[in-house]
């Protein structure tokens, strides 16, 4: 027998490249391209580095705290983590214990299976219509949990808050889980319905509209019972999730509400106008809620076009998987980014057409 035969075997969850080029236009990994918020800055440059030495605090209370404030929730609803993929991975190994399967969509974020895998849960996809559209009865049947992130990813499509209520209330005997991770730019969150369903975890990141990817900050919202079994699952775990930065400069970005509001408001401009010019260029894609756009092109296949953009230093993302090899998802830049980027399809395009 061989020690490796007691190995818990997985096939990791392959996140977008970082590339080590300077002076690429990342466009991969739907990262914002504003810095974060300005008082963060202030906080770096006054952090106390002999504080370091000491633990942080395990119920990270001023974050909790200030989400509290920020979205007016008690903060005995709030759960914390380092980025919304460590509230993800606790929610599955808490919520996600029954022998029928857990339900997501076929077409979603793809870290769902790793976890279920790592957790053996048992796990159904559910296919999204040819529109890639959630059918909501789909979720009707028993099932050992649901989850879905809304706005879908990859495929940037946000489903009305009436219809996550449809599911939620469908499913009283199973927990939900509302992946928020992209509601900044223009959905409405789910965030409202906590006290009227005890089964409902809503998570959200600093990753995307807050432009704090690098900092890995994420957060869920849900009823007193859950969050404490969350709490519960994580102090199991490990104590001192949250590091002494992430504490303070996330206080320091829920500060300042009109920066992230402009920052918002100007990825959401920029995604409206790059979808009005990729349509111009024959391009199809779902109307994306979020920060990126998932588009193909009806004559040229996307890996050859996502090989194009990658020698001129421009990266997107391409996923080889069933229905959607043939799609590009565009991160939303700058619009001078975009601007370089268009520049470049429209005259690829021309040659090659
Ligand atoms: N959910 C979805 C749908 C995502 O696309 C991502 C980003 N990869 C995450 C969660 C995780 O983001 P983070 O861990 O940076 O908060």
């Amino acid at each position: 027998m061989s020690w490796e035969e007691n190995i818990k075997k997985v096939i990791p969850y392959t996140p977008g490249e970082q590339p080590k080029i300077e002076n690429i236009i990342k466009l991969n990994t739907n990262e914002c391209p504003y810095p974060p918020a300005p008082e963060i800055k202030e906080k770096l440059e006054k952090f106390s580095y002999e504080s370091l030495r000491l633990y942080p605090d395990p119920s990270a209370s001023v974050l909790v705290n200030a989400l509290s404030s920020y979205y007016n929730i008690a903060p005995e609803k709030i759960f914390v983590g380092v980025g919304s993929d460590d509230v993800l991975a606790m929610a599955f190994l808490t919520f996600f214990n029954s022998n029928k399967p857990i339900l997501f969509p076929d077409i979603t974020y793809s870290f769902y299976d790793v976890w279920a895998e790592l957790f053996k849960i048992p796990y159904k996809k559910v296919p999204l219509n040819d529109d890639f559209e959630i059918t909501i009865e789909d979720y009707f049947e028993e099932n050992g949990g649901v989850i879905f992130p809304n706005p879908n990813a990859p495929t940037g499509l946000f489903m009305d808050l009436s219809m996550v209520e449809e599911i939620i209330k469908k499913n009283k005997d199973s927990v939900v889980i509302v992946d928020e991770a992209y509601i900044d730019f223009g959905g409405i969150s789910a965030a409202s319905l906590i006290d009227k369903y005890d089964n409902l975890l809503v998570v959200q990141t600093f990753s995307k509209s807050r432009a704090m990817a690098g900092m890995r900050i994420g957060y869920a919202f849900g009823s007193k019972k859950l969050i404490k079994y969350l709490q519960d699952a994580k102090f199991s775990f490990n104590s001192y999730t949250m590091n002494r930065t992430s504490l303070e400069f996330g206080v320091a970005s829920l500060e300042n509400v009109v920066y992230f509001q402009e920052t918002c408001g100007k990825i959401i401009s920029t995604r409206e106008r790059v979808k009005k010019d990729l349509k111009n260029l024959g391009f199809t894609f779902p109307d994306s809620m979020s920060n990126f756009i998932f588009a193909r092109h009806p004559e040229v296949p996307a890996v050859e076009l996502f090989d194009a953009l990658k020698k001129q230093g421009i990266f997107v993302r391409y996923f080889n998987a069933p229905r959607i090899d043939d799609y590009l998802r565009i991160t939303i830049g700058t619009d001078k980014q975009m601007d370089i980027f268009m520049d470049f399809l429209k005259k690829y395009l021309q040659e090659r057409l």
